[in-house]
């Protein structure tokens, strides 16, 4: 469109059919679909944290169907993004900064431009918590992992003793699935039960591999190279002691990145915005899809499959509103 080639100071009289934010699977699925739709529809990939969403930071993904041998995430993303680049989508790497959802047509300004919006489709995703810990940047991706079913199988762990944090549903699985490759793991949970379903939290006590610590906070890792073990603190005596680990995992839940759109559409307490018919938000001509609205499944079919449903809905909205 020619809003691409405006300056960010200049205003256009374009409106854009419909802006997708967000690069991942459902981003860009979305994309695919609005353009065999002929919406001609603008994406914002993401720049600070890159494009093609979460799956850029693993290696091979072996469930997304019509791979049999498996693809690695990146070159999965590139396939996407191609093929949303084939039928017309405009694709900007860049941040969305801001969007008023106040006003119609929208208004989504990026770190380059602003464009004016029939209608939006947030796909922006989630993000897997972090503890925080001093030294977590050192020995991240070093020991320290946020998902153990994409990395429980490297050799960093094979055969050796490693710890999950969470005590809820996340947790205690990423625990069961992760004895598969080490030799034991330490299930490591603030308060003195855990949370996780009845049958997930009888699997984690029942299995002689797993040892479960309650009342444990993780202060800090050490290590040299690599992971080396945790310094962890008895929250009911403080008394402090060390266990020697080659991984810790995270298992304590993701944040989704739905800040763009805090307050001007209805979010549930975790934050993740609430949908209704598969994609359509609180407000008309705004819709959601992938991770920032799933709190159950977050796989990359099941948000590419959002994806899809988005710019169907998307495609609708425009048509009964034309
Ligand atoms: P995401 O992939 O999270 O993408 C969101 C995108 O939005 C990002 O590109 C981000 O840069 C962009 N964005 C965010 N904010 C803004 C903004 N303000 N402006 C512009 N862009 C923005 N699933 C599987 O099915 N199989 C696997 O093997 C598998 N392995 C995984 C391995 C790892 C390490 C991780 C972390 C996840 C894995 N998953 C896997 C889960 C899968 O990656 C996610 O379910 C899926 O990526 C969600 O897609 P999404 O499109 O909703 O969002």
């Amino acid at each position: 469109s020619a809003a691409a080639q405006t300056p960010a100071t200049e205003q256009t009289s374009d409106v854009e059919n419909v802006v997708i934010i967000g690069s991942g699977p459902a981003g860009y699925t979305a994309a695919i679909y609005a353009a065999r739709a002929n919406l001609k529809p603008v994406v914002f990939e993401g720049f600070r944290n890159g494009r093609g969403g979460q799956l850029m930071t693993t290696t091979e993904v072996e469930n997304f169907p019509g791979f049999p041998e498996g693809i690695t995430g990146p070159d999965l993303m590139e396939r996407m993004r191609k093929q949303a680049e084939r039928w017309g989508s405009e694709l900007h790497t860049e941040d969305v900064e801001e969007v008023d959802l106040s006003v119609r047509p929208f208004r989504v300004r990026s770190t380059e431009r602003e464009l004016r919006a029939h209608s939006v489709i947030i796909a922006t995703g989630a993000s897997a918590k972090r503890l925080g810990l001093p030294s977590e940047g050192t020995f991240w991706s070093k020991g320290i992992s946020a998902c153990a079913i994409c990395d429980g199988a490297s050799p960093l762990f094979k055969g050796r003793e490693v710890a999950v944090v969470g005590g809820g549903d996340s947790a205690t699985e990423e625990a069961v699935y992760i004895t598969k490759y080490a030799k034991h793991v330490h299930l490591l949970v603030r308060g003195d039960r855990l949370r996780a379903s009845k049958a997930m939290a009888d699997r984690c006590t029942s299995n002689p591999r797993i040892t479960v610590h309650y009342n444990t906070r993780v202060e800090d890792a050490y290590g040299g190279e690599v992971l080396h073990g945790l310094r962890l603190v008895d929250m009911t005596t403080g008394e402090k002691r060390d266990l020697p680990v080659a991984g810790l995992f995270y298992g304590i839940g993701h944040t989704p990145n739905s800040k763009l759109v805090a307050g001007q559409v209805e979010l549930d307490e975790a934050g993740y915005v609430k949908v209704s018919h598969g994609a359509s938000t609180s407000l008309p001509g705004v819709f959601a899809a992938g991770d920032l609205h799933d709190t159950e499944w977050r796989q990359a079919i099941t948000a590419a499959g959002s994806g899809c449903m988005a710019a169907l809905a998307a495609e609708r909205y425009l048509t009964a509103n034309g």
